[in-house]
C-alpha cells in the first residue's frame, strides 16, 4: 500500500510540537515552537501555522492527507471548535479547524489531549492489536478515552471518556469537579502525593523520605514506586491501594462496555509492575464473571510523542 503522510500538532500551554508522520508511524520531521499562550488566540494560531509550514517543507512534494491537532480545553466536534483552554490567555471560543484549513486548504481535525493520546496508542502503540479498549492518562488528574471498533468514541458532545470523575465513594473526598469520591480525588498525582506526605508524619523512617533527600515537595508516585521496590512497606501500601482504587473504576467501565483491555499512560504510569498487578487483581474482583478471561492492563508505549502521533492519526 502506498504510504500516506499526515501532520500532527500537539498544542500545549508552553510549546507547540508538530510532526510530519508516515502511516508506519515514522516521524519524518519535527518542529517545536513557543505557544505564546500569554498573548492571544491569533498569536497562538500564528505559531501553529508556522510549525506546520516548517514540517511541510519536508514532504518533498508528496501528498499530505491532512492535519490533526490535539488541544487542551473543551472541543466541540464536528467543527473542531476549541472552548476555554486552560493556560491560554483570552481564548474563549475559537473555530480552530476552520482557521487552520483556511491557510492550508486540507482536512483538519481537532480533539482533546486524552482522546488524541488514545488514538495514538490505537494506531501506533499498545492498542494496535486491540480494536476495543479504555485508555487512561494517569497524571496530575485522571483523563481517559474510549476506543471502540478502532475509532474514538466521543459521545453526544465530545465529552465521553472522562473516567477520572467516576465516583468510587458516594460520601468520599471532594473532587475539583464538585462531586464526592471521584477516583481522581484519590489517585491523581497531586492527591496521591498529598496523602503520602500525611502518612509520612507517622512513618518518619520511610525510604521515600530518603529518596527525596527529605524534600517533601519532591514526592511523586515514581519516587514512591522506587521506595516500594526497595522494600519500603508504606510505599508499597500506598501504591497498591491506589492501584486497587483505580481498578474499581476500571472494573465498572469494563462491565459497562463489555471491554477487556485498558491501556495506561501519563506521568504516573511509569510506576513499577507491582502496581499494574494490583490494578489487575482489583479489576478481576470488580467485573462480572464472564468478563474475567482476557482482562489486560497494559502500559502505553508512545510517551512524550503520543500527542503528535495521535493528532496525525486522526487524519491518516
Ligand atoms: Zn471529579
Amino acid at each position: 500500500m502506498l504510504q500516506q503522510l499526515a501532520i500532527g500538532v500537539d498544542l500545549g500551554g508552553t510549546t507547540v510540537k508538530t510532526g510530519l508522520i508516515d502511516s508506519d508511524g515514522k516521524i519524518l520531521a519535527q518542529s517545536k515552537l513557543p505557544t505564546l499562550a500569554e498573548e492571544n488566540p491569533q498569536a497562538v494560531i500564528g505559531q501553529i501555522v508556522k510549525s506546520i509550514q516548517e514540517v511541510l517543507q519536508h514532504a518533498n512534494g508528496r501528498t499530505v492527507a491532512g492535519i490533526g491537532i490535539g488541544s487542551p480545553g473543551l472541543i466541540q466536534n464536528p467543527g473542531g471548535i476549541v472552548k476555554s483552554p486552560p493556560n491560554i490567555n483570552n481564548w474563549d471560543v475559537v473555530p480552530l479547524a476552520d482557521e487552520i484549513s483556511k491557510v492550508f486548504k486540507m482536512r483538519v481535525e481537532v480533539d482533546n489531549d486524552a482522546n488524541v493520546a488514545a488514538i495514538a496508542e490505537a494506531k501506533f502503540g499498545a492498542g494496535k492489536d486491540h480494536p476495543n479498549f479504555l485508555f487512561i492518562i494517569w497524571g496530575t488528574g485522571i483523563g481517559g478515552g474510549i476506543i471502540m471498533n478502532n475509532q474514538i468514541y466521543r459521545g453526544l458532545s465530545g465529552g465521553a471518556g472522562e473516567v477520572g470523575h467516576i465516583s468510587i465513594n458516594y460520601d468520599g473526598l471532594l473532587c475539583n469537579c464538585g462531586t464526592k469520591g471521584c477516583v481522581e480525588a484519590y489517585v491523581g498525582q497531586k492527591h496521591l502525593s498529598k496523602r503520602t506526605i500525611e502518612k509520612l508524619k507517622s512513618n518518619p523512617k520511610s525510604k521515600i523520605l530518603e529518596l527525596v533527600g527529605g524534600d517533601l515537595e519532591k514526592i511523586s508516585p515514581v519516587y514512591i514506586s522506587k521506595a516500594a521496590e526497595a522494600g519500603d512497606a508504606l510505599a508499597n501500601e500506598i501504591l497498591v491501594e491506589a492501584g486497587t482504587l483505580l481498578g474499581v473504576m476500571i472494573g465498572g467501565v469494563m462491565n459497562t462496555l463489555d471491554f477487556r483491555v485498558t491501556v495506561i499512560g501519563g506521568g504516573v504510569s511509569a510506576v513499577g509492575d507491582f502496581v499494574y498487578q494490583a490494578i489487575h487483581r482489583s479489576v478481576l474482583s470488580n467485573v462480572q464473571k464472564p468478563l474475567r478471561d482476557g482482562i489486560k492492563i497494559v502500559r502505553a508505549q508512545l510517551g512524550n510523542d503520543a500527542g503528535i502521533f495521535g493528532a496525525a492519526g486522526m487524519v491518516i
